[in-house]
């Protein structure tokens, strides 16, 4: 027969351990063990092999401690001792767990109901076990947030940092003492915190906590400062956000993350080098490409007034008589000099943003325009084929870069045919519409010689040049010029009849 000592709920009538004992214990749906005076389990329910994850074999006859975490044993004899002394019935609820080591050696908390049995004079302690439940359920989801949240950290390599304000302490994590160097410890004064600071971030970081702190603002702190290694004397970059606790309207502690962005910096520096490097030799090229404009622009002239004094030389030791050839000569270095005083005005014009003003221009009147100034400017010894298209559109564009890029073209068609002695020297200019990208195409096609395939590809490079007298810049600056405009300037690398070249301007939208 087994008594419940209170005299309670449940008599069974039965010898000891009767195989029906153990069938009736199974049908409970709570763990249920049957401990004797020794601290052993002699009878083991299907709930508690299920909830422990020990098997009937396993928890049979084994010391009760097999259950209990090893920092309790000792603990749990004590009260053992002193509950078979005054056996009755007990539950031991009321936010009080206790851990339950599962055989997986995992810890869970459960709630624990006592129950004194005599079964034939020997006394039992029959253990009701039931998972703690919500509590249990919280403290493993914040476990795992916890772990979680650790792992975040780990991962981002982030500092924690809690200020609190009102006592000037800070305590930080071991990441963020490391950030902060030797001198600043786990928990230290803020004055020692700050005085790692880089002296010229101080104020910075002091302006950003008050910043924070007012109580009218939002509480939010975030600062990137440099902090000083008191042994190396090195430097780390640190960046802390990090947020306010009002009580009462008061600023009461600041809790924060912290991050080194030391390499970040160190690249952002490196970026920053390298931009103002490529920056100045950008200028350098823009200062190369104009002084190479400005030669470009005196070569021609310089060479014809050089030519035309030493013909006036000549006159003068040999006929000086003949005055009025010494007379056109002059007059001839005068025509020269003047016309490297306007090619250089229209460069600077040009160069100049304020003139570079884009307007609507009949793309027709600017070959004519240029074809004339060629002429004009000694290169008259050319017979000009136009096929303009009549209503053409306008284009947007500049006029005297444009008419400056014509003028190139036409300059190096007529020193290309000259210098081959061609006979009959023709250039074809050819204006019309490629409607439907709403472009004019202008081609200016040669009788010279041609451009040999070899170097055809280099002939827009700057300071490329096959003349002896040559610099090189003119198809450079021309190119940058329509390109300036809108346009494409190219030449047909497969031309067989001589050079061919094509330009185009977007028409005015
Ligand atoms: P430069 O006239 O000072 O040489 P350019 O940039 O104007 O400089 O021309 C570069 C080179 O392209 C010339 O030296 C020449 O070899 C070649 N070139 C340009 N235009 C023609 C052309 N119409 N016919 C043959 N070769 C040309």
């Amino acid at each position: 027969m087994i008594h419940f000592n209170d005299n309670s709920e449940l008599a069974i009538v039965d010898t000891i351990f009767s195989p029906s004992l153990s069938v009736f214990l199974d049908a409970f749906p709570d763990a249920l063990l049957l401990v004797d005076d020794q601290g052993m389990m002699r009878m083991v329910n299907l709930a508690a092999q299920k909830l422990t994850g020990y098997t009937h074999e396993q928890l049979l006859g084994k010391s009760i401690d097999l259950l209990i975490p090893a920092r309790y044993r000792a603990r749990h004899r004590h009260y053992e001792k002193a509950y078979f002394k005054d056996p009755r019935k007990r539950t031991m609820r009321n936010g009080r767990s206790f851990a339950l080591l599962k055989q997986d050696q995992q810890e869970i908390s459960v709630d624990i109901d006592l129950r004194p049995i005599t079964i034939s004079d020997q006394s039992f302690a029959l253990v009701n076990i039931n998972i703690a439940n919500q509590q249990f359920q919280v403290e493993q989801e914040l476990q795992e947030i916890e772990e979680r949240l650790l792992l975040a950290k780990q991962a981002a390599g982030l500092g924690i940092f809690d200020l609190d304000l009102q006592h000037q302490i800070i305590y930080q994590d071991e990441r963020m003492s490391e950030f902060w160097g030797e001198q600043s410890t786990r928990s230290c004064t803020y004055e020692t915190f700050f005085s790692a600071i880089h002296p010229k971030d101080r104020a910075l970081y002091q302006a950003a906590l008050n910043k924070a702190i007012d109580p009218t603002g939002d509480g939010e702190f975030t600062i990137e400062v440099r902090v000083i290694q008191a042994r190396s004397g090195s430097e780390k970059w640190i960046n802390s956000i990090g947020r306010v606790h009002f009580i009462e309207g008061v600023a009461n502690r600041v809790i924060g993350i912290a991050q080194d962005i030391t390499k970040q910096k160190m690249l952002e520096k490196a970026l920053q080098n390298f931009r103002s490097e490529e920056e100045s030799l950008f200028k350098q090229q823009v200062a190369i490409h104009t002084a190479s404009a400005i030669a470009h622009e005196l070569n021609q002239p310089l060479t014809a007034i050089s030519a035309y004094s030493e013909v006036a030389l000549n006159i003068l030791e040999n006929n000086p008589n003949q005055r009025s050839k010494i007379k056109e000569s002059l007059q001839n270095c005068v025509t020269q000099a003047q016309r490297a005083g306007d090619s250089l005005h229209e460069l600077i014009a040009s160069l100049h943003k304020a003139d570079a003003h884009i307007e609507n221009l009949d793309l027709n009147e600017i070959i004519l325009d240029a074809s004339h100034a060629v002429r004009s400017n000694g290169f008259s010894d050319f017979h000009q084929i136009l096929q303009l298209e009549s209503n053409l559109p306008t284009v947007s564009a500049n006029r005297v870069q444009i008419k400056k890029a014509v003028i190139n073209l036409l300059r190096n068609a007529v020193e290309a045919m000259s210098s081959a002695n061609v006979t009959n020297s023709a250039i074809t200019i050819t204006v019309n519409t490629i409607a439907k990208e709403k472009l004019a195409l202008v081609t200016i096609e040669d009788r010279g010689p041609g451009i040999n395939p070899q170097i055809v590809h280099h002939i827009f490079d700057p300071f490329f040049t096959t003349k002896s007298t040559g610099i090189g810049m003119g198809l450079s600056i021309s190119r940058a010029l329509i390109e300036a405009n809108g346009g494409q300037l190219w030449i047909d690398p497969h031309s067989t009849t001589g050079a061919k070249f094509y330009f185009t301007l977007p028409f005015t939208s």
